[in-house]
């Protein structure tokens, strides 16, 4: 009889790929599918910011979660590298400075400092000291020291090429209709290819997600959150730190490009890039960085993140549907997130206790809003 676990995972972004990784190592026997290729969707076309703290408005289960992950990272950045063979995810240990432009944006952020690790308030001209190339008239800002970056698209290919070493069945263009249950449990999919089965099936389709969870009554209140980016790049660097503001940031990047992001939108799984959203994107970074007046533009791009209205992922086992785990909805923050979900899932997976209360992130509580 053969007794090693067995897991198909249904998606292959950064979520469902950290999992696999994290099951093989285990010793669970994984299955990843995808409907096209690995990690092309929101996955790679994330700024990379890993910031638990900078994008975190309040105490609570969501923070925490980040922290795990944040507390995470370099460790597993490092060891991907090594399972890679040397592919680095280009991960730089540079903090991240969220500008205050007047009085009301101070209060807010400092109000913070209450709570929140690893903050420092700084004033406009220590920022500028950092970061000269700041514009005049920002009153100051927070310093969130811990709050680094890895490159998305390198992350993939570390990811990827682990993957690959570690002998992961990977099926790529290959689409998952739907999961099959038998007597109230999921016990695998219908793909293109025919179907499979496991012991385990755990949905990490990002924003495609529902379209596999509600014909098993699971109606996710998830949606596409489309994010439109650009790439620009000076004649010589100008900053060393993300400079983040309200509704936009600044990443520099190792080659030299700074990645200017993002729009939030609704608009269905529409991925085209707009100027409209382009020259506001580029008006908004200039005001921060005068001198991005005069950059290069080197590409646009867009990518649908998976949001939930209640901003929190799905992430647990549902009593109704036992057999499935859910790992979706991670919303803005999929890229800091991955080191953390992988080891709660592998631990859901093995039949331990996770390293958290999982109760804020039950997929149930859908259950509660619906009559
Ligand atoms: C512009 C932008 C900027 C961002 N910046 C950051 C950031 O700085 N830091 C951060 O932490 N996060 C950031 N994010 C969020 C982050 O990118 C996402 O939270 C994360 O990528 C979600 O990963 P995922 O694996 O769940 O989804 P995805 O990467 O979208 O992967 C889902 C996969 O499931 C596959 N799939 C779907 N349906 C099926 C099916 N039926 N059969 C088979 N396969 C299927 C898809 O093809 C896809 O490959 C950003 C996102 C965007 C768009």
């Amino acid at each position: 009889m053969n007794s090693t676990p067995t897991a198909i995972i249904v998606g292959g972004g950064i979520i469902g790929s950290t999992i696999a990784l994290d099951l093989i190592r285990a010793g669970v026997q994984c299955t990843i599918i995808d409907k096209g290729a690995l990690l092309q969707e929101a996955s790679t076309a994330a700024a990379g910011m890993l910031g638990a703290q900078v994008e975190i408005h309040q105490p609570g289960a969501f923070y925490e979660l980040c922290r795990l992950s944040q507390l995470l990272y370099r460790g597993w950045a490092d060891e991907l590298e090594q399972l890679s063979g040397g592919v680095s995810p280009q991960y730089i240990n540079q903090g991240i400075l969220r500008i205050a432009w007047n009085e009301e944006d101070e209060v807010e952020l400092k109000s913070r400092l209450a709570w929140i690790q690893d903050a420092e308030w700084m004033e406009a001209e220590a920022m500028r000291e950092w970061e000269p190339a700041i514009a005049s008239n920002v009153r100051g800002g927070m310093y969130f020291a811990k709050d680094h970056q890895v490159h998305p698209v390198y992350l993939a290919k570390t990811l990827q090429a682990a993957l690959h070493k570690q002998g992961c069945d990977i099926r790529e263009w290959t689409p998952v209709f739907n999961l099959i249950e038998r007597s109230g449990r999921v016990v695998g999919v219908r793909t293109s290819e025919g179907e499979l089965y496991a012991d385990q099936v755990i949905v990490c389709a990002g924003a495609w997600s529902n379209a596999l969870t509600e014909p098993l009554g699971f109606r996710l209140p998830m949606f596409p959150s489309k994010g439109q980016c650009i790439s620009v790049k000076t004649t010589a660097p100008i900053i060393k730190k993300t400079i983040f503001t309200k509704g936009g940031y600044i990443v520099p990047k190792q080659d030299g490009t700074m990645l200017i992001g993002a729009t939030q939108e609704e608009a269905g799984f529409d991925k085209r890039c707009h100027v409209s959203a382009v020259s506001a994107l580029h008006a908004k970074a200039a005001t921060l960085l005068p001198a991005l007046e005069q950059a290069e533009l080197v590409s646009t791009w867009a990518g649908l993140r998976p949001g939930t209205r209640d901003g929190l992922p799905y992430l647990g086992i549902s009593s109704k549907l036992p057999g499935l785990i859910f790992s979706t909805g991670h919303y803005r923050n999929g890229i800091l997130l991955a080191p953390g979900t992988g080891k709660l899932v592998r631990q859901l997976v093995l039949g331990q206790q996770p390293d958290m209360d999982l109760t804020a992130f039950a997929p149930d509580r859908i259950f509660a809003t619906v009559e």
